[in-house]
């Protein structure tokens, strides 16, 4: 879905999909590279990171095993709670896997600290973590993050799998949600 087909609901695109595709490859490129004969677990959460594992496992140039996990942490706001509930669980045992949990954003920080411990206690080996996008101003939490996208500022943002009431995930593009969607 391009720009055109949604109006004036975007205020600005702040990472084109031009963008988006090489830092995916650049990012796909360090992983071939830093997990060199290793195993890999990509462990995508749904349903942000579709469009980021999708990219970045077609961009890797090695096997990668993926699986999904489904954490709810937000409702239909536009605010993090720092309440995280699992909805869908991984399907398989992690233990002594190298895993990369693959997000779409870090905002808070509080849904991947909570998932990372979470995949830590089952036994996984490491627990690595790729976000396409983070808001260093609301971090409340300090997660390491060994693979980022962009740094981006702390506006509502929707596109490449992030929504807003479960819309605009299929831009290809980053934008600022329009106040007017929302207030
Ligand atoms: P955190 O727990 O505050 O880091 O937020 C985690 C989740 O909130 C992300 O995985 C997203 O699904 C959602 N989220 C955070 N910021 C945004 C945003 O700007 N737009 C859409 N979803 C967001
Ligand atoms: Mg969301």
């Amino acid at each position: 879905m391009d720009l055109s087909a949604i109006g004036n609901d975007v205020e600005r695109i702040i990472v084109t999909e031009e963008d988006l595709q090489a830092k995916i490859k650049e990012l796909a490129a360090r992983i071939d590279s830093d997990y060199a004969d290793q195993d890999l677990l990509l462990v995508g959460v749904l349903k942000g990171a579709v469009m980021a594992m999708a990219d970045l496992a077609r961009a890797l140039q090695r096997h990668v095993e993926m699986d999904w996990m489904a954490v709810s942490s937000y409702g239909s706001g536009t605010k993090s709670s720092g309440v995280v509930r699992i909805l869908k669980d991984l399907d398989r045992d992690i233990t002594g896997r190298e895993v990369l949990i693959v997000e779409d954003i870090v905002d808070s920080g509080l849904t991947l600290s909570w998932l990372k411990s979470n995949l830590e206690s089952r036994g996984a080996k490491r627990v690595q973590i790729l976000a396409v996008l983070r808001k260093p101003d609301a971090a409340k939490v300090e997660v390491p993050v060994e693979y980022v996208g962009f740094e981006i500022p702390s506006d509502f943002v929707v596109g490449y799998g992030l929504d807003f009431n479960e819309k605009y995930r299929n831009l290809p593009f980053v934008g600022v949600l329009a106040k007017h969607i929302y207030s």
